[in-house]
């Protein structure tokens, strides 16, 4: 592994980066810091670069956007892993009770823990801290509340197609994307 000291804002290292499996299926998203240690490692090869590049006394490289790894990894092609971020992400970091869309956000169990609520996709969804605390331990029916959309299952290629911006523009034809005009 080549030393590689990159100096660069934080903001920059920790841009999306889309990861393909040796097979070019959609695999995760990380941050380009990541990306740029597979890369060192020799476990990845860059398919795409943002235009920015990462400058050391050595070597300039261009910050990868999009990644292939160089050997195949097993997993569950349709999962998305259960956790906070990615249902903040799901739910657009908006509120399912009241839309709000800015400020902090917390996950709620629509059906609480208590009254035999499950950690399911179907049951945590995107709350404000008010809302959060005025449902308290309800049911959201209990609490005069109703749920904006039904939360369900994300589809993988979906869930990456969200992390889609103008900058992403080299994902697109990874995630069968139409090419930008
Ligand atoms: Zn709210």
């Amino acid at each position: 592994m080549n030393a590689i000291a990159i100096s660069l804002n934080g903001s920059i290292l920790n841009r999306a980066v889309l990861v393909l499996n040796s097979n070019y299926a959609p695999l995760h998203v990380c941050t380009t810091r990541r990306a740029i240690c597979l890369y060192y490692l020799d476990k990845a090869e860059i398919l795409e670069s943002y235009e920015e590049a990462a400058h050391s006394p050595s070597t300039t490289l261009s910050l990868p956007s999009v990644v292939k790894l160089n050997k195949i990894v097993h997993y569950n092609s349709m999962s998305v892993i259960l956790n906070r971020r990615n249902i903040v992400q799901r739910d657009h970091h908006t509120c399912q009770y009241c839309g709000k869309s800015s400020g902090p956000v917390t996950v709620d169990h629509i059906i609480p823990k208590e009254r035999g609520g499950l950690d399911s996709w179907e049951n945590l969804t995107t709350a404000c801290p008010s809302c959060n605390l005025i449902k308290g331990n309800r049911t959201p029916g209990e609490a005069g509340m109703q749920v904006k959309r039904q939360p369900v299952r994300p589809n993988r290629i979906h869930y990456f197609q969200q992390f889609v911006r103008h900058q992403q523009i080299g994902w697109r034809p990874y995630l069968f994307m139409e090419p930008l005009q």
